[in-house]
């Protein structure tokens, strides 16, 4: 018997995993993909993200793999072009998320979770025998024949559409917004013209939807388009060529893009939101997008990922020494916490990018008051988690 089941070895799967082991929990972790796996993400790992896995001790396969990223350029309608570096000399990191989330199962691994791959959760066991209803692992399928995996805490960390938050009602699509993201590498794409001096992750935001760019290592380029469903719905079905026409009519990329192919096959993904109402099942606990998902306009789910696979470890460890009275809460009360401002921060954007009259508002603030979109950027970094950790928390 396990201790802790994981079900989900994505970066919040892998974060809680290490942490968990790290501290002699018995840890089982499985996912239904085998590693290395790909992932539609933007590939940037913001300051806040990079500190945390520098505290934790695993940064540096990430350092070393990844480009660095010096902060964002945001451009928006009539030619406004904003270059934001990260503050307090903090930086991120570009990595394809094959290599970053294969980066940290391994650190896992060798923490001592013992990994099974190919295997499937169907959702979760609950058990109604009690006072209370109580999860005690997961149905999982692999290699055709389905068994149970029984532990004393179960944490749901497999994704936007966990199958086991979903299973059990806590999870729901709001029926707004209803975004969809499509993402694609290519080869041969320009950097920016801007005279910069050093690498940027880019947003361009337009009217209705916005377009993530990203210089990725091995000389590709990230290309994420966010877009609302309804009009696009027939596009989706033919994503090369949705990409293809966003960057032949965008002003601000046309041109870096004229002569780049794609590198693989485009990947599309929606509708993006996720709400989850309530986690307090007692055996259970959710982390990462399965504990809620917002808009990928920020680049932050990978530290609420991997801040909350660490938030989600320790209430784990409290439910196994002390049993689960005040565990839900709190765990609740260290989410928001860590996150609270974060995510009142992203629905707000979130907002803005949703009407053509806000980003138009946008635009003009930004042209009159840059400083105002700096500071947006370095929020959007966490570049305060960072800064604090670098020199405050050693
Ligand atoms: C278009 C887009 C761009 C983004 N760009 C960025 C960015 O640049 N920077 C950033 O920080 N964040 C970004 N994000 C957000 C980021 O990708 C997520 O927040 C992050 O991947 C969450 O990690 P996770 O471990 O919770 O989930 P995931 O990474 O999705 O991992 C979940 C795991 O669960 C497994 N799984 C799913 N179902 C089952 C099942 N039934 N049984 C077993 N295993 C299962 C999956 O195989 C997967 O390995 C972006 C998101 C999108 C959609």
């Amino acid at each position: 018997m396990f201790d802790v089941l994981i079900v989900g070895a994505g970066p919040a799967g892998a974060i809680a995993a290490l942490v968990l082991a790290r501290a002699g929990a018995r840890v089982r972790l499985v996912d239904r993909a085998t590693f290395p796996r790909d992932k539609l993400c933007g590939d940037t790992v913001n300051p806040g993200t990079l500190a945390r896995l520098e505290s934790l001790g695993v940064a540096e396969d990430v350092e070393a793999r990844g480009l660095r990223i010096d902060g964002m350029l945001v451009t928006g309608a009539r030619g406004v072009a904003i270059e934001g570096s990260y503050p307090g000399g903090t930086s991120g990191r570009a990595i394809i998320r094959r290599d970053l989330d294969w980066l940290l199962l391994q650190r896992a691994i060798a923490a001592g979770c013992q990994f099974e791959e190919g295997v499937s959760s169907r959702g979760a066991i609950l058990d109604h025998g009690g006072h209370l209803p109580m999860v005690r692992g997961a149905r999982v399928s692999h290699g055709g024949s389905a068994r149970d995996l029984r532990a004393g805490v179960t944490i749901a960390a497999d994704g936007r559409r966990s199958p086991i938050a979903f299973g059990l009602g806590l999870a729901r699509q709001p029926d707004r917004p209803r975004r969809w993201a499509i993402g694609a590498y290519y080869e041969n794409a320009l950097p920016p013209a801007q005279d910069s001096t050093g690498t940027y992750g880019e947003m361009h935001v337009r009217r209705g939807r916005y377009i993530g760019v990203a210089p990725v290592p091995g000389g590709l380029t990230n290309v994420c388009v966010v877009k609302p469903s309804g009009r696009g719905d027939a596009e989706l079905a033919d994503p090369a060529r949705m990409l293809a026409r966003e960057l032949e009519e965008d002003p601000v990329l046309h041109d870096r893009f004229a002569g780049a192919h794609l590198a693989g096959a485009p990947v599309v993904l929606g509708p993006l939101a996720v709400d989850v109402r309530s986690t307090a099942i007692d055996g259970l606990l959710l982390a990462g997008d399965a504990a809620g998902f917002i808009d990928p306009m920020t680049g932050d789910g990978l530290r609420f990922a991997t801040r909350g696979g660490e938030l989600a470890a320790s209430a784990a460890l409290q439910a196994l020494e002390h049993g689960w009275p005040g565990v839900h809460a709190r765990l609740a009360a260290d989410r928001r916490r860590e996150f609270g401002a974060k995510w009142r921060f992203n629905r707000a954007l979130r907002a803005v990018v949703a009407s053509p009259r806000a980003v138009d508002a946008a635009t003009i603030a930004a042209r009159v008051a840059p400083s105002v979109l700096r500071a947006i950027i370095a929020t959007a970094g966490d570049c305060a988690v960072a800064y604090y950790s670098k020199f405050c928390n050693k």
